[in-house]
C-alpha cells in the first residue's frame, strides 16, 4: 500500500469562515470538476482501543501509522456552461453543509471550499448567491501540480502507456519520479516541467487544445456534444481529409527522410485539392482528421518541451484525452516518433481531476482535518497519512471513486 506523508497543521481561518473538509471545485473553461470524500461511518475508528485494534502500517523509517478513517474520494464533472447543473447537484448531496446537516444553521458563518481555476472567480458570487458558500481560491497551477504528484504516488496503477491497443500500467518508483513533463490538455494546453513537491516552472503551452477541438468540430460537423463528436472521430478515416505523403508522391514513401505514404503532409490539405464543398464530406472523416491533427501537435510540442529540458517522462492529463484509444495513441506515437524512442507518453487515471484533487489536498493537506476535528478521537492525531485501497469503477467517462484509508501517526 503507498502512503503520502503529510503533517497536519492547525486551521488558520482568517475569515472565520467553517471550511468544509470533503469538497473541492476545479471549475475550468470547459469543465467543472467536483471531488469530495465520504466517509464509511463504520469504519471511523473513534476510540484508543479501536485505533489500536487496526492494523497498524509501518513506515520506512520505523514508525507506526493507525487507520482512522475509511471512505470514498469521489470525482464527477459537469459542463461549465451548465454550472447550475453542478449547484444542484452540490445542493441535492448536501455536500457543502458536510453532506449531513439538513440546512445551514441560522446566523451561522458562511462555508469555505477550496476552488481552483477561472470559474472560481468567475462563479465566486453565483455560489454565494446560491448555495451561501465562499469559494477559497487555489492557484490552477498549484493544484494541478499537487493534484497529479498526488495521484502519481498514492493511486496504484494511476499512469499508464498506450500505444498500438497496448495499455500497460506503469510502476511508479516513488524515489524517481521526478523531473516530468505535465502536458495538462484542458480547454488550452499546459506544460510544466516538475521536479518535485511544489517545485514546478511553466514552460510552454498551447492554444490549440481540447477547447479547439470540441469549437472546431462543432462548426465543421454540426455534432450537438463532446461525446458524439468523439463518437464521430471513431468512426472516420483522415485519409479523406488529410494530404498525405503517398498522394504528393504517387503513392509512394518518401523514403529519404523516413517519411511512408500514410504519413500525413498536411492535415486537411485535401481539401484544397479537389472541387467538393464541406457538405461532400463525411462528418467523421473530419472529425477523425481534426482529433489526429490536434493530438498530432500536442504531442510534437510536447516532446520539444522534453527535449529543451532533458525530461524522459511525459505524462499527459486534462479531459481531452477521456481515455480515447486514438487520441492517446497519437499522442504516443507523436512522442515516439519525433524522439525516437528516447521519451515516453504515458497517462493518468483520473486525467481530467488533477487540479481539483490538488485543491481538495490544499484545504489542509489531506482536506480531513475537520472531519476528524469533529469525530470523537481521544487522541488527536500529529500526523496523518492517505492510502488508496482500491479504486471503484465507475461511468465510462472517467465518474468513479476511489476506496481509501486516512492513516494517524
Ligand atoms: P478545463 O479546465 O479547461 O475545462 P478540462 O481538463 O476539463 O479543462 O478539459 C476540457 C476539454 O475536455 C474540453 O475542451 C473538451 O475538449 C474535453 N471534454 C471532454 N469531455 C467533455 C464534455 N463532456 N463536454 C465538453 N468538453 C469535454
Amino acid at each position: 500500500m503507498d502512503l503520502r506523508k503529510g503533517q497536519i497543521e492547525p486551521i488558520l481561518d482568517p475569515n472565520q469562515s467553517t471550511y468544509v473538509y470533503h469538497l473541492a471545485l476545479d471549475i475550468g473553461g470547459s469543465l467543472a470538476k467536483v471531488v469530495y470524500f465520504t466517509k464509511d461511518d463504520d469504519y471511523f475508528v473513534d476510540s484508543e482501543e479501536g485505533i489500536s485494534n487496526k492494523k497498524a502500517l509501518e513506515k520506512s523509517n520505523g514508525s507506526r501509522q493507525y487507520p482512522v478513517l475509511n471512505g470514498r474520494l469521489n470525482f464527477k464533472k459537469f459542463e461549465t456552461s451548465k454550472i447550475n447543473d453542478c449547484l444542484e447537484f452540490i445542493n441535492s448531496m448536501k455536500l457543502h453543509f458536510g453532506g449531513n446537516q439538513e440546512q445551514e444553521i441560522p446566523g451561522s458563518q458562511p462555508i469555505a471550499v477550496k476552488a481552483t481555476g477561472g470559474g472560481a472567480y468567475k462563479y465566486a458570487d453565483l455560489f454565494k448567491e446560491r448555495l451561501g458558500i465562499i469559494l477559497d481560491k487555489e492557484d490552477e497551477m498549484d493544484c494541478l501540480v499537487a493534484g497529479a504528484n498526488f495521484l502519481l504516488e498514492v493511486v496504484h496503477q494511476e499512469a499508464f502507456t498506450y500505444m498500438g491497443d497496448q495499455k500497460q500500467f506503469v510502476q511508479i518508483d516513488q524515489n524517481d519520479l521526478y523531473p516530468y513533463l505535465l502536458v495538462n490538455i484542458g480547454s488550452g494546453v499546459g506544460m510544466i516541467k516538475v521536479e518535485g513537491e511544489g517545485k514546478f516552472e511553466r514552460v510552454s503551452g498551447t492554444s490549440i487544445g481540447g477547447g479547439t477541438f470540441w469549437g472546431l468540430g462543432k462548426l465543421l460537423t454540426n455534432c450537438k456534444s463532446f461525446d458524439e463528436l468523439l463518437e464521430l472521430s471513431y468512426r472516420g478515416n483522415n485519409r479523406a481529409v488529410d494530404m498525405l505523403v503517398g498522394d504528393i508522391y504517387g503513392g509512394m514513401d518518401y523514403s529519404k527522410i523516413g517519411l511512408s505514404s500514410t504519413a500525413i503532409a498536411s492535415s486537411f490539405g485535401k481539401a484544397i485539392s479537389d472541387n467538393r464543398d464541406r457538405e461532400d464530406y463525411k462528418p467523421e472523416d473530419i472529425a477523425r482528421s481534426l482529433l489526429r491533427m490536434i493530438s498530432n501537435n500536442i504531442g510534437q510540442i510536447s516532446y520539444l518541451n522534453a527535449l529543451r529540458f532533458g525530461l524522459k517522462r511525459i505524462f499527459f492529463g486534462g479531459f481531452f484525452i477521456r481515455r480515447h484509444p486514438f487520441t492517446m495513441d497519437t499522442l504516443s506515437v507523436a512522442v515516439n516518433f519525433w524522439s525516437k524512442g528516447e521519451a515516453k507518453a504515458m497517462f493518468l487515471r483520473h486525467e481530467g481531476f488533477l487540479g481539483a484533487v490538488g485543491a481538495f489536498m490544499s484545504s489542509d493537506k489531506h482536506g480531513l482535518k475537520e472531519l476528524l476535528a469533529n469525530q470523537v478521537v481521544q487522541k488527536a492525531p500529529s500526523k496523518l497519512s492517505f492510502a488508496v485501497d482500491k479504486i471503484i469503477h465507475g461511468q465510462p467517462d472517467g465518474d468513479e471513486s476511489i476506496e481509501c484509508s486516512v492513516y494517524a501517526a
